[in-house]
């Protein structure tokens, strides 16, 4: 019955389990956005990149389909 009630009842940050608030939804706080945004950034882009990229340009799964069990 009480509107505060359900909306703290609603979430909490998923970085430090503190109340959302609604300015930084999910979050509680703009550090906690940016840690979560910090987090996938790095996981996604920054790591995959530099085992991807060879720096003579060759191509590792060229004929080297046949060797697989
Ligand atoms: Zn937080």
């Amino acid at each position: 019955m009480n509107e505060i009630a359900r909306q703290t009842k609603a979430a909490s940050c998923p970085i430090c389990g503190k109340a959302t608030d609604v300015a930084f939804k999910p979050f509680c706080a703009k550090r906690c956005s940016d840690i979560d945004l910090n987090r996938w950034l790095t996981g996604v882009y920054a790591v995959p990149v530099k085992d991807d990229e060879d720096e003579d340009g060759t191509r590792p799964a060229d004929g080297d389909e046949g060797d697989r069990s």
